[in-house]
């Protein structure tokens, strides 16, 4: 094949493909509408979507979609023919501007939090003409957000646009008043690392967990686990490489710079990060990642694994939300500067953000929760559930400094003006400095590193976009009528700084004491996804959605049923599954292995009386007794439950979380127990040392 460079992004109809296809006046206007974010005209749109149509059948497209993202957190298409009949029982390949910016799905069976039972059952799609259209198994995507016909959204995409624009609008007056005047739109860029698991497909599909769960909901711990730590960015295995080979290509086809691709702790644990790029293409692309990791496995006899704790014992698998804002002038507003002016922005920035982690601790929490999440945050592989911020020692030691008005220790006597003075160099990142903390500064972005390996990296995204976008706008009111522009800039660097500090911890995140220690400065602890999803309903949140017009009041209590149903729903399935493999594969199996144990103990008994068999006796005694065991347990669960049917709501996510997930741990104790004494042949499932250290 030839080099990637002539065939990168050949699958999607970008910006060179529009510049090639569309007549000149066309290809202005819609760039023109895109970029001031306009609504886009038909005329335009008919023309787009012929030339969309004529570049999409000469690659081979047959059907076309309106590929969108409802809150069920991964993507929904619906595949209409391009084809339409002309008499004769002839047809002709048709695509109007209409279909294209709008389209009618049936949308009834979609969460929407109880939105369209009191309005219409219907939804439409709508193009989001900032992320490219492309080609996916011979059908055209076309990216699209997905509102109900009231107009309360029932997406992730839409909420996600309206917070980029909210940021962009507070950041471009906040720049005007650094003298900026030329910079018209603030982007936000993300990079998404993902993390994921390969394990052989005959051993996935040998479990019923994994295949209706995701993760594995028993397994006793393998001889040998990831102590040795010898698979971190080990050599990659033939199969393994060769899938991510064929992984990479069909990303740069779509367009997608997957760039590293490398081992992670676990065995069989892997990581691809991509270039950063726009939020919402970002996020289209990372679901585009997952998908084409779960589909590409399968062509390498694999199953991919996207739950967040997979193994118990063995790290989880996260994602890391790289995030920083751009203007469309090219600057890195996250970037230290050169000139004093510019450091003097660098640094309100950088106390918006602080002060807005700070202030919106919970909906950041919120935004990283799930049933599967929760076994991760908090355990030795993951931040905390703790939010707090990293920003390193060089850069606390100059905000200290401008707080108190002195300059940062050893460098001269006189004070650091803000505006006046060239910071100190601020070393950029060198990747490891601190890998514990949720949230943490790497020298010219935030990453923040809770969100779990499921994810669609909308939701941490629109809360990040939306409660920095707070911070700036208060601070534009502040700074906007002052008569000493640099004073009132240092003054309010400063004072943010010491109202919001509590909430930047530089330590190690994973020490027993910093909970203590955050608990003393008043920081959250939110430990469970239910929890967290109770501060939703806050009015202080409600109101920032609100004002900002990112979700009505009606939108933010949709959303929080839905998360917590969502909760609900996957412990009930977990529940299930367990209950189910106990009563119809693990019982039945040690049970017949049991009774052949028996069987031959009296067989030799008969042979000779006087044979001493008391080793297997004794472990037939403790196999029938841990059986014993787990059908009592295995009932008690069956009974919460049933019980669970009586609650609903947060009421009922809270149920399963405090009574039914403790139970499962209960059920899972003697499975594991079980299974270090039976035959490994009697064993109904592929063990974890068959499952992750045999590929
Ligand atoms: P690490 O593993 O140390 O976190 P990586 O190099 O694997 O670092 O990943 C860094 C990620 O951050 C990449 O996806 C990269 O594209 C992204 N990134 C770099 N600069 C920015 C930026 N300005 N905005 C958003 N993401 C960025
Ligand atoms: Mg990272």
């Amino acid at each position: 094949m030839e080099d990637a460079s002539s065939w990168f992004g050949c699958m999607v109809f970008n910006d060179e493909a529009m510049r090639l296809r569309l007549p000149k006046d066309v290809y202005r206007l819609l760039k023109k509408t895109v970029a001031e974010g306009k609504d886009l005209d038909i005329n335009i749109a008919n023309s787009v979507a012929h030339a969309m149509k004529t570049w999409a059948l000469e690659n081979g497209a047959t059907h076309y979609t309106h590929w969108f993202q409802p809150m069920t957190g991964i993507t929904a298409e619906k595949h209409e023919a391009f084809i339409n009949p002309v008499g004769g029982g002839r047809v002709i390949m048709e695509f109007s501007g209409k279909e294209l910016i709008k389209g009618e799905p049936d949308a009834s069976s979609f969460p929407s939090g109880g939105i369209r039972a009191t309005f219409e059952a219907r939804g439409y799609t709508a193009w989001d003409p900032t992320s490219y259209a492309f080609i996916k198994d011979e059908t055209l995507c076309i990216p699209t957000a997905f509102c109900s016909f009231s107009g309360e959204v029932l997406d992730k995409k839409t909420p996600l646009l309206r917070s980029m624009e909210v940021i962009s609008e507070e950041a471009v007056k906040i720049l005007h008043l650094f003298g900026k005047t030329d910079v018209r739109r603030v982007i936000t860029t993300v990079g998404a690392e993902q993390e994921y698991f390969l394990i052989d497909k005959k051993d996935y599909e040998r479990r019923k967990d994994l295949i209706y769960t995701g993760r594995t909901l028993i397994g006793a711990r393998s001889p040998k686990g990831q102590e040795l730590e010898d698979h971190y960015f080990g050599a990659l295995r033939t199969r393994v490489s060769a899938y991510m080979k064929d992984l990479d290509r069909e990303l740069w086809k779509l367009g997608i710079y997957a760039k590293t691709s490398h081992n992670e702790v676990a065995p069989c644990q892997h990581e691809l990060a991509p270039v950063f790029t726009t939020t919402n293409v970002a996020v289209d692309q990372n679901q585009l990642t997952m998908e084409l990791m779960k589909k590409i496995a399968e062509r390498h006899g694999f199953a991919c694994l996207l739950h967040e704790k997979p193994f118990a014992g063995f790290n989880g698998s996260g994602k890391h939300n790289n995030w920083s804002l751009k203007s469309d002038t090219g600057i890195n507003l996250l970037e230290p500067g050169e000139s004093p002016q510019d450091n003097a922005q660098f640094l309100l920035f950088l106390v918006a953000v602080v002060k807005a982690v700070d202030e919106y601790q919970d909906l950041l929490r919120i935004s990283v929760s799930s049933a599967g999440n929760d076994h991760r945050l908090g355990g030795y592989e993951a931040p905390p559930a703790i939010i707090s911020m990293f920003l390193g020692d060089e850069l606390t030691e100059i905000l200290e400094a401008v707080s108190r008005g002195t300059t940062p220790t050893g460098r001269g006597k006189n004070q650091m003006k803000l505006g006046v003075h060239v910071l100190p160099p601020i070393p950029q990142d060198s990747t490891d400095r601190n890998r514990t903390s949720p949230f943490a500064f790497t020298g010219n972005k935030f990453e923040f590193r809770m969100l779990g390996s499921s994810f669609s990296v909308a939701d941490p995204n629109t809360t990040l976009n939306t409660i920095v976008a707070a911070s700036l706008r208060q601070f534009y009111e502040e700074l906007r009528d002052a008569d000493d522009f640099n004073t009132a800039v240092q003054n309010l660097v400063g004072r943010t700084w010491k109202e919001h500090r509590r909430i930047v911890f530089n330590g190690n995140n994973y020490a027993p004491e910093w909970i203590q220690e955050a608990e003393k400065r008043g920081l959250l602890n939110l430990k469970s996804s239910p929890d967290a999803y109770d501060t939703f309903l806050l009015q202080k949140n409600i109101d920032l959605f609100s004002s900002f017009h990112v979700f009505n009041s009606v939108e933010v209590h949709s959303r929080y049923e839905i998360l917590h149903e969502e909760y609900s729903k996957t412990v009930h399935i977990e529940a299930v599954t367990l209950i189910d493999m106990v009563n119809r594969q693990i019982l039945p199996s040690v049970g017949a292995w049991s009774g052949a144990l028996a069987q031959g103990i009296a067989a030799k008994k008969a042979v000779l009386p006087s044979l001493d068999c008391s080793g297997e006796t004794g472990r037939l005694e403790k196999v029938t007794m841990l059986m014993n065991e787990l059908d009592a347990r295995c009932r008690r669960l069956d009974g919460l439950v049933t019980e669970a049917s009586a609650y609903q709501g947060s009421d009922l996510s809270h149920f399963y979380q405090k009574n039914v997930l403790g139970q499962m741990q209960g059920v899972r104790q003697i499975c594991d127990e079980l299974e270090l004494i039976v035959d490994q042949k009697a064993w109904p499932y592929p063990t974890y040392g068959e499952m992750l250290f045999y590929i």
